[in-house]
């Protein structure tokens, strides 16, 4: 399958058409940002490691019954996969306090919460993607129907309920992560974007080692070794 024209260019993908109109081809980039963009680096090899990180994520979803916008990976840095209509909602899933969490309601961090909490924010850039609630999101017509809210949420349990024990299998703490999902040319709901250190926290079960993109967030260095260790331990049996 090749690239056609350029349909749209995000902070770490540009997203291509491609000569069959249901399917669309993301290059992963080497870009990062944070803040909203304000902060930005570039690290090599980053776009291959969150392509490769995400097909085999998307691939144990699939098996377990998540439909997700994947089709294949192409080469390095280049994942096909099915054209939606972007739902813009991030649906935030949190295992324990950190982040945004600690610090708006001034939760402990680290602290494991009682139970999985699952929030939305407004995917806009512009807005600094503020939290929403369902009223919003309604006024908004983010969605047609509250029931689409619903399943939004069911789904986001539903992947953490398949990763979050894989992940502890593997040594890590699945911390907290971001989805977004889209409807496809059935209307149905399906889980896009990528799955990957960018969009997840991953804490080393032993060391508390942060393995994803707080690295770059705080300065810490050795985002490529940790998004390395991560990719490893995922293709470990
Ligand atoms: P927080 O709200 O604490 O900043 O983020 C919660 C989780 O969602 C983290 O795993 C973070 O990586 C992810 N997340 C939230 N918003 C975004 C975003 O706009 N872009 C990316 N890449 N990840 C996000």
């Amino acid at each position: 399958m090749q690239k056609r024209a350029l349909l749209y260019e995000g902070k770490a993908k540009r997203l291509f058409l491609t000569d069959d109109e249901n399917l669309v081809i993301s290059e992963f980039k080497d870009d990062l940002t944070a803040f909203n963009g304000e902060k930005k680096s570039s690290e090599a090899g980053k776009g291959a490691l969150n392509n490769k990180i995400s097909t085999e994520l998307f691939k144990l979803l699939e098996a377990n019954g998540i439909p997700t916008h994947f089709v294949e990976m192409l080469d390095d840095n280049h994942m096909l996969h099915t054209k939606v209509d972007v739902i813009l909602i991030e649906v935030i899933v949190r295992n324990i306090a950190t982040g945004s969490l600690s610090k708006n309601l001034g939760i402990e961090d680290g602290k494991v919460l009682p139970f999985t909490l699952v929030e939305f924010d407004y995917k806009d850039d512009d807005l600094g993607d503020p939290k929403l609630n369902d009223q919003h999101a309604l006024i908004l017509e983010l969605v047609e129907h509250q029931d689409e809210l619903d399943k939004l949420r069911r789904m986001a349990r539903q992947v953490n309920d398949i990763l979050k024990p894989y992940f502890a299998k593997k040594g890590l703490n699945l911390v907290d992560f971001k989805l977004e999902f889209g409807k496809d040319r059935n209307n149905n709901i399906i889980l896009i974007d990528e799955i990957s250190p960018d969009n997840c926290r991953f804490w080393d079960m032993e060391t508390g080692e942060k393995m994803d993109k707080d690295r770059f967030r705080q300065g810490l260095g050795g985002l490529k070794v940790a998004y390395e260790k991560v990719l490893e331990r995922i293709l470990e049996k």
